[in-house]
């Protein structure tokens, strides 16, 4: 079965009743050389898969194709006879019923017996950044990140300090991953088509003890939101709101680091966050 295929969706549409939720994110792919593609930069080859949202499931079945094991979580109670249908064949497949924010990633590991995770996905649009940093905060062992998501979104993730497009979602995904762009997917690629563009983007985990040293990571995180509360603003203005002090106290700290007090957040990297945040917790203890 083609689940790319337009008229092989309107069929299974209408065999099961089912109509696609907006609220839900479900713009399914219909062009046929993606989800190959994406499986392929996933990399997953007799690897242990999580998948987000299988929809009809043409992406589970080139995961399936490659993996070990692929567990696919799909909210929508509505796609699981479909999947149940579709997907038959595989013999490696577990579907779960169910959000994945709300999901354990290191129990299923556990249950399954592995030591790592790698994720593939086209994420549902209204929730991507929730559900990146919830695989990334979670503590599980993920190793890789492979999605679709919004190329505005993308640009975001991958951009440096210094770009307009870098912001907090860039420096707090920068913090647990090296992330990098892989392709471009137009909104034409998918049923019913979105407004925007999408671009799949691959985020490789960085291991616990190679990532940039924070004495707290709550404060440096803090840091990192109030940088960009309000981009116009200086780092010491941002400072000062955020952390309820004096402005001449933030410009005290930036002095004490070498940091200009001028700056503005988008002109940092995490090393100088994480500087900032230490110094902010010797003031507090
Ligand atoms: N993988 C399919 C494809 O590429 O054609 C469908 C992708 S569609 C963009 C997003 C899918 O995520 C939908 O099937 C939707 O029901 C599901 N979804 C939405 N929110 C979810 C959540 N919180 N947890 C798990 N799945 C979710």
């Amino acid at each position: 079965m083609e689940l790319t295929n337009l008229s092989v969706i309107r069929s299974l549409c209408e065999k099961y009743g089912f109509e696609f939720s907006k609220t839900l994110g479900q713009n399914f792919l219909v062009n046929a050389a993606i989800p190959p593609k994406i499986a392929e930069e996933a990399e997953t080859d007799g690897k242990f898969v999580v998948e987000i949202g299988p929809g009809f499931g043409c992406l589970t079945k080139e995961l399936c194709k490659r993996a070990k094991k692929v567990v696919a979580v799909e909210i929508d109670s509505s796609l699981i006879p479909v999947l149940n249908e579709t997907l038959a064949e595989f013999g490696n497949l577990e579907i779960v019923n169910d959000d994945i924010l709300s999901v354990d990633i290191s129990a299923l590991c556990e249950k399954h017996g592995e030591k790592s995770v790698d994720i593939c996905a086209n994420l549902p649009y209204y929730i991507t950044t929730p559900i990146v940093m919830h695989l990334l905060e979670s503590g599980a062992p993920v190793k890789s990140v492979t999605v679709m998501v919004q190329k505005e979104l993308a640009r975001r993730i991958v951009s440096t300090p210094g770009s307009s497009d870098y912001g907090a979602v860039t420096a707090s995904v920068a913090y647990y991953t090296n992330p990098k762009h892989l392709f471009n997917v137009s909104a034409g690629s998918f049923y019913p088509a979105p407004k925007v563009d999408s671009a799949v983007i691959r985020l490789d985990v960085i291991p616990e003890n190679e990532r940039i040293p924070v004495k707290d990571k709550e404060t440096f995180f803090k840091v990192i939101r109030s940088a960009f509360a309000m981009r116009r603003k200086t780092l010491v203005n941002n400072l000062s709101a955020g952390f309820n002090m004096e402005k001449t106290e933030a410009a005290e700290i930036l002095s004490s680091l070498s940091i200009p007090v001028s700056v503005r957040g988008e002109a940092l990297g995490n090393k100088d966050f994480a500087r900032i945040a230490d110094k902010i917790l010797m003031r507090n203890g």
